[in-house]
């Protein structure tokens, strides 16, 4: 049986393909205020804004290529039962061959009804608007977590990083609740690694490598693969 690996990403993994961060320095916090575009708040009193926003994040994802951290995390499963827990609402996991991904705070290439969550489509592309609804008629939004939104697949995600046998946790600030909580549910006895540009504290048992993902990462997974220590 293959061991398990536990790979927790946040933005920072997806810095180096041209997306932006939203706390780091120049990061788009700083162009748009948080409530008035990711809030149900925000969505209530100006829509149009909202669905701006995204349609511009969601055109950056599309012409944006998945990194050598990316392809070296799905390379992994060659060797390793890996599952992927990502903050990130683009889809440059997928698009580099990993095919656990859990997307906690949603994905900015699916919409979804406003009156029932369950109801959400691909969108191949195209820009929302408002006037595209879902099949009860109701407006379609993009279907990411919001402030104040519940994050999704929490049970499940626990589960996976309390089994885990390695972990790399990358690019992630680990300052967004409840997901940076995840964290604590992992096994005392596992490998555990904290890959990010910036001085941090690791949490949790990690051990903390400072560089680039596509730096560091690739390095620990080759590293794996040989059968040797980081
Ligand atoms: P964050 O912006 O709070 O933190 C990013 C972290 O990555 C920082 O610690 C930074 O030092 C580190 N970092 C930056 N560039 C790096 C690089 N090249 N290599 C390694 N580390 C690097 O991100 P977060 O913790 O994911 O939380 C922010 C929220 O913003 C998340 O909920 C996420 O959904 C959302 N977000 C997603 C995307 C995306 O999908 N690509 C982009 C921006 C924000």
């Amino acid at each position: 049986m293959k061991e398990k690996v536990l790979i927790f990403s946040g933005a920072g993994v997806s810095a180096e393909s041209g997306l932006r961060t939203f706390r780091d320095m120049g990061g788009l916090w700083n162009e748009y205020a948080v409530e008035e575009v990711a809030s149900p708040e925000g969505w209530a009193k100006n829509p149009e804004l909202v669905l701006r926003f995204y349609n511009e994040r969601r055109r950056a994802v599309i012409s944006a290529q998945p990194n050598e951290a990316h392809r070296a995390i799905a390379r992994l499963e060659e060797f390793f039962d890996v599952v992927v827990i990502t903050q990130n609402i683009d889809d440059l996991h997928e698009r580099a061959g990993s095919s656990k991904v859990i997307h906690l705070h949603g994905e900015i290439v699916r919409a979804r009804s406003s009156v029932d969550p369950n109801l959400t489509c691909q969108l191949d592309g195209a820009d929302l608007e408002i006037g595209d609804t879902c099949e009860k008629g109701s407006q379609l939004r993009p279907d990411v977590v919001w402030f104040g939104e519940e994050v999704r697949l929490m049970r499940a995600a626990e589960k996976y990083v309390a089994n885990a046998e390695r972990i790399i946790t990358v690019g992630t600030s680990l300052t967004v609740h409840p997901a940076a909580g995840l964290l604590k549910k992992a096994k005392f006895s596992s490998e555990k690694y904290l890959v990010s540009v910036d001085e941090m504290h690791p949490p949790y048992g990690h051990r903390f490598l400072r560089g680039s993902a596509t730096m560091v990462v690739p390095h620990i997974v080759n590293c794996w693969i040989a059968g040797r220590k980081p």
